[in-house]
């Protein structure tokens, strides 16, 4: 019998309440994450989908940045998906914000362009049994460059990477936590050691 690992969601902004419901849906156990202390406490992290320039502007202001990268580089598994993607990739085309630096990523923030600001795709995701993945994507973030290390899990029709691992660190571009599918939050379950739900 596999134990119930404990998984952090990054509360400061974003939809972390729907990450958190979609973990309790699977048995998971899930609780915001807003200080170090209960980053130390988690055994992996979910990233939310937001604002990248306010979720950093908080990050810095609550003291969180080397926690998460410690964290991060200590091997516990990170997924950050949307606006999530955009603060792990390590170099962005843009100024602001400053990057954790985790993931060989390199990201163009509302990179699908405005008419496109949103949209939906079936995917097939490596890793992820059933048949395609119902992805929303919301002035979601364009992979421009996969360094060493990565795996792309996914990719759109047209060609873009919105799905990628790089040892214990996933991202995707859309918003699983809000289709009521839980199979992504599944994936990343997978890839906590002590298991992610019994
Ligand atoms: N466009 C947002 C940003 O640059 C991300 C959007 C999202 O997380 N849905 O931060």
């Amino acid at each position: 019998m596999s134990t119930t690992a404990k998984v952090g969601v990054l509360a400061l902004q974003g939809d972390f309440r729907e990450h958190c419901a979609a973990l309790r849906r699977l048995g998971a156990s899930a609780s915001e994450v807003r200080t170090q202390a209960q980053l130390d406490g988690a055994d992996a992290l979910i990233i939310p989908g937001g604002e990248s320039t306010s979720m950093a502007k908080l990050m810095d202001a609550y003291g969180l940045r080397a926690p998460l990268q410690a964290f991060a580089r200590g091997g516990k598994p990170v997924w950050g998906t949307c606006a999530g993607l955009i603060l792990m990739a390590s170099r962005l085309e843009e100024d602001r914000p400053q990057p954790l630096g985790l993931m060989n990523l390199a990201v163009r923030r509302n990179g699908f362009g405005r008419q496109a600001d949103s949209f939906e795709a079936g995917l097939s995701v490596c890793g992820v049994p059933g048949g395609p993945v119902r992805a929303v994507f919301i002035r979601a973030p364009l992979i421009t460059e996969t360094g060493p290390g990565v795996e792309t899990l996914a990719s759109l029709e047209s060609g873009e990477p919105v799905a990628a691992r790089q040892g214990t660190l996933l991202a995707s571009a859309f918003h699983p936590e809000l289709t009521g599918d839980s199979r992504m939050h599944r994936l990343f379950l997978d890839m906590i050691p002590s298991g992610g739900a019994s």
